[in-house]
């Protein structure tokens, strides 16, 4: 089959829910057989949003082949269990830096370069990257933004040219608006998806399909207005209804027939509604666990976002041992030695969350040596691997002054250290190890046993700085020890105390590769001994 090309693109307001939809999509398709790929095409100038604050971006995620992504390729990834890679996640600043580049080095032969035609090309050769390089039947594109920003419009441009190359059956566009409700008039209001509508196809793209976001069900007549306003089939307008899970979606999409409307106006006879078997059962599950589960999320960032992928593990976790997750953020620099205890009370475990720099870092350490001496159970990632490490140095091996050398570049006992090769790296963006490595499990540790007596993993990384293998003999001395590590480069990658219930630090991220069909090993066994105290149960 040729490779056919769905466009998602956003009007009204930003934060409709695109990534879903899209992920949704990708889903339905999926669930048909369909090899799919969904890539996030964002018309910001970053060349990444690795050197985005989380606060403006939410959390970055990180592919396996080591690209730093907007968290809406987790969205693809939790959705359809399919890996995405570097060329999933395009900007504007990697647009021009390869024209850029190319015409720096004499590429254009003297031309003069120019939005129109030079970055719509490139634009096009993205978008068409992937299925370049495999056989996909579906390549879904989500444009980042809004379609009235001025920095969209290039992006516009180029899918305006590519469907018209691709031809009808081998191109869409499907169009996400937002209906608002007048609480005061009571009503509904369709103007402000008619006018984006319009909006676009003034730039020369007629929406086949239209996705209406609303807080309150959407009439018949009201569909049939917009389908009316907008040259669309009334079967082509569906609504996105705010449900109690992101996770219902792909299931509420398909009930509309949204898949099916793609496919036929695609020329493909859709058949059968795929039966989503395994996706209900989780559903069903989810909606069974009604116990619940107090879990402290220690970190500086006091938003959703920014933890997205960790939130979406614990959650997958939980469902999977019937229970709901109640997340407590626990602001780390908010966490000191007389109140950690009213701050950490009631939970049934705490996770040390990422992060960079020594805004709340303090906090972190009170945390891990709270639940260590109290047997709670513990799950530092990445920076909060760190700190355990820090906390275990000062407290039980008895360096006052140990440090990471990115918090404290001086100290005696850097006992999490930058890596050689970082030391003379002055660029910021995409120089830390990112991306998948290998890990060597320790045969009987409880990471090994978590991952099914596994002797070899793969995880993803996102860090500058290391654990300083000079004092690990005398940590494992102490009761902490490295049950995980890299078998090239002999690079700690896990820390565990092995007396503890289930005291756990990765340098690498797992929460980047939990799906709803795959719920990750170490957050599975994480939340089972919150809940019962050990993962025998
Ligand atoms: N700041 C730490 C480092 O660079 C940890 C990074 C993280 O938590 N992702 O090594």
């Amino acid at each position: 089959m040729k490779t056919k090309y769905i466009f998602i693109t956003g009007g009204v307001a930003s934060s409709l829910g695109k990534g879903i939809i899209s992920a949704s999509l990708g889903k339905l398709l999926q669930a048909r057989g369909y090899k799919i790929t969904i890539q996030k095409f964002d018309p910001y100038i970053n060349i990444d949003p690795g050197t985005l604050n989380p606060y403006e971006h939410g959390e970055c995620y990180v592919t396996a082949d080591g690209m730093e992504t907007d968290l809406d390729l987790g969205h693809y990834e939790r959705f359809t269990g399919i890996e995405t890679t570097r060329d999933n996640s395009v900007t504007t600043g990697k647009i021009y830096l390869s024209v850029i580049e190319k015409e720096r080095k004499g590429d254009y032969l003297g031309k003069t370069i120019q939005v129109v035609p030079h970055i719509t090309d490139e634009i096009k050769r993205r978008i068409r990257l992937n299925a370049s390089k495999e056989d996909f039947d579906f390549v879904i594109t989500e444009i980042g933004g809004t379609i009235g920003d001025i920095e969209s419009q290039p992006f516009l441009e180029a899918i305006r040219q590519l469907r018209w190359e691709l031809g009808s059956e081998n191109s869409l566009n499907v169009h996400l608006t937002y209906v608002p409700y007048l609480a005061a008039a009571g009503e509904l209001k369709t103007k402000p998806t008619q006018t984006s509508v319009k909006q676009i196809q003034g730039l020369g793209i007629q929406p086949e399909v239209l996705v209406l976001r609303t807080e309150h069900e959407l009439s018949a007549d009201l569909k049939a207005k917009v389908a009316h306003f907008c040259n669309v089939d009334v079967k082509a307008v569906i609504q996105s209804q705010d449900l109690p899970s992101i996770y219902e979606v792909p299931v509420n999409m398909q009930q509309q027939g949204f898949d099916e409307v793609i496919l036929t106006k695609m020329g493909i006879t859709p058949g059968e509604k795929p039966p989503l078997g395994p996706w209900r059962n989780f559903l069903e599950r989810r909606k069974n666990a009604t116990k619940e589960i107090h879990i402290g999320l220690v970190g500086k960032y006091d938003l959703q976002d920014a933890y997205k992928s960790i939130l979406e593990s614990l959650a997958h976790a939980g469902v999977y041992n019937d229970r709901k997750v109640k997340v407590k953020f626990i602001n780390s620099e908010k966490i000191t030695k007389d109140n950690v205890f009213e701050q950490l009370d009631g939970m049934s475990g705490i996770v040390i969350c990422p992060g960079f720099g020594q805004r709340g870092i303090e906090g972190k350490i009170i945390a891990a040596e709270y639940t260590r001496k109290n047997n709670i159970p513990t799950f530092g990632i990445c920076l909060g691997m760190q700190m355990m490490v820090v906390e275990f140095a000062r407290n039980v091996l008895g360096y006052a002054d140990a440090d990471s050398s990115e918090m404290n570049p001086s100290t005696s006992h850097n006992v999490i250290d930058i890596m050689e090769e970082q030391k003379n790296i002055t660029q910021m963006g995409g120089t830390m190890r990112l991306g998948a490595y290998e890990c060597e499990l320790l045969k009987g540790s409880r990471t090994w046993q978590a991952y099914g007596e596994k002797s070899l993993i793969k995880e993803r990384h996102r860090h500058r700085y290391e654990f300083n293998n000079k004092f690990l003999q005398e940590f494992e001395a102490n009761g902490m020890i490295c049950s995980g590590k890299n078998p090239g480069t002999g690079l700690v990658e896990i820390v565990e105390i092995p007396s503890h219930k289930w005291y756990i630090g990765t340098q690498f991220h797992p929460e980047y590769s939990s799906t709803v069909l795959n719920p990750h090993p170490l957050f599975l066994s994480f939340i089972k001994t919150c809940i019962y105290g050990t993962v025998e149960a």
